[in-house]
């Protein structure tokens, strides 16, 4: 079968071809239809520091992925060959506290498929059944392909009551994009969404953002406050969802922040920075970390969000669409900022 792997601990991924994948009892094998490019694959991609610590090599990569189940294993039970499906590409212990607790985004000894383990950028990946997500037929292959990273955003929106609020999100990568479109669909009043990419930030109003606002000035306060004027918000935020990984957009959050505000945090800093904490204590902020989706809580609210009108408002976020063997003119474009989300067609 056909693959893309991290074959040499240097920048670059390798087309190849493996062995097809052997099942173990509790595993289905995915015949993969359309993988998509996330932003860990361009770390590994571009071999950065967190790559050389964390990836074996050879690594077949990827992890957002929709396909057909090919195989099942003697102990699967619940799913047959023919079923559409994703997946949860985080696999947790099961015998943790937090995975005892139902709490499985929580279990500290996660491993990653396409990082720990092979990966979906494959004609065949195995998978425990437990991790697999039965697709409605309304989901189309190549939306199903992105609900890794909208689960994301779905995880850190419906962290808070949404309804009738005004919500900030900072950084309109794909997840900010598609936390605009959840937001909006939840019945948030106004979602402002900031960026310093204007490319990204129209596709942010496609996708619902109220404004869509490029902070790359130095006074991005006043650009803010001033949005908020115009808005006619009195007071502030009342939720935010950090999704840049940048201080400056952690600072614009917590200066324009109501008092008794809710803040999500997804964003992952690539080096660390100093925090206002000051201006969570005084503000009575509560701020909550997001890591992966809940599973499986994340996956049906999802689905079933998509099936109501999710799927039309996120669809301007998939920019590009490739035949797998052209991955390489996808992973450039990502790594200029001209895609957003780059599915792979097998
Ligand atoms: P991305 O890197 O494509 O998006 C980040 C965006 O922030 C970019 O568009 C960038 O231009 C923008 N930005 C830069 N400086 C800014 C500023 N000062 N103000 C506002 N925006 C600014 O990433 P993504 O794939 O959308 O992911 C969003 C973040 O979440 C990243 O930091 C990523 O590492 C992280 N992430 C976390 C999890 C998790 O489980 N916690 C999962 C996936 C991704
Ligand atoms: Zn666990």
């Amino acid at each position: 079968m056909r693959c893309l792997k991290k074959q040499e601990r240097k920048e670059g991924l390798w087309l190849d071809t493996a062995e097809h994948p052997q099942i173990k009892p509790h595993e289905i094998l995915i015949n993969v239809k359309r993988a998509a490019i996330c932003g860990t694959d361009v770390h590994i991609y571009n071999w950065d520091e967190w790559s050389e610590k964390t990836v074996p090599t050879p690594m077949i990569t990827g992890h957002e992925y929709s396909g057909v189940i090919a195989e099942v294993g003697s102990e699967v039970e619940g799913f047959k060959v023919g079923d559409r499906v994703t997946g949860e590409g985080h696999l947790v212990c099961g015998h943790c506290r937090n995975c005892r607790g139902g709490r499985q985004h929580l279990c500290r000894n996660t491993f990653g498929i396409g990082v720990n383990r092979p990966g979906a950028f494959a004609d065949y990946f195995a998978l425990p059944a437990s991790n697999a997500f039965k697709l409605p037929d309304a989901i189309t292959d190549e939306t199903a392909a992105i609900m890794d990273p909208l689960g994301n955003a779905v995880h850190c929106a419906l962290s808070f009551d949404l309804v009738g609020e005004d919500v900030l999100i900072t950084g309109a990568g794909p997840i900010g994009i598609m936390a605009a479109a959840v937001c909006r669909h939840v019945g948030a009043r106004h979602v402002v969404v900031t960026d310093v990419n204007d490319y990204r930030l129209g596709l942010a109003k496609q996708c619902g953002a109220t404004v869509a606002l490029n902070v790359a000035a130095p006074n991005s306060d006043e650009l803010l406050h001033a949005t908020m004027k115009n808005l006619g918000m009195t007071e502030g935020f009342d939720v935010g969802l950090e999704m840049s990984g940048h201080q400056s957009g952690l600072r614009d959050m917590l200066n324009s922040m109501n008092s008794g505000g809710r803040i999500a945090i997804l964003g992952i800093p690539s080096t660390p920075f100093p925090i206002e904490l000051d201006k969570i204590v005084f503000k009575g902020l509560t701020v909550k970390g997001i890591y992966g989706r809940e599973m499986y809580e994340t996956w049906y609210k999802m689905a079933n969000m998509l099936v109501a009108g999710l799927q039309e408002r996120i669809a301007p976020v998939i920019t590009h669409r490739l035949p797998f063997e052209n991955f390489e003119e996808g992973f450039q474009a990502m790594r200029k900022g001209e895609a957003v989300k780059v599915v792979l067609e097998l």
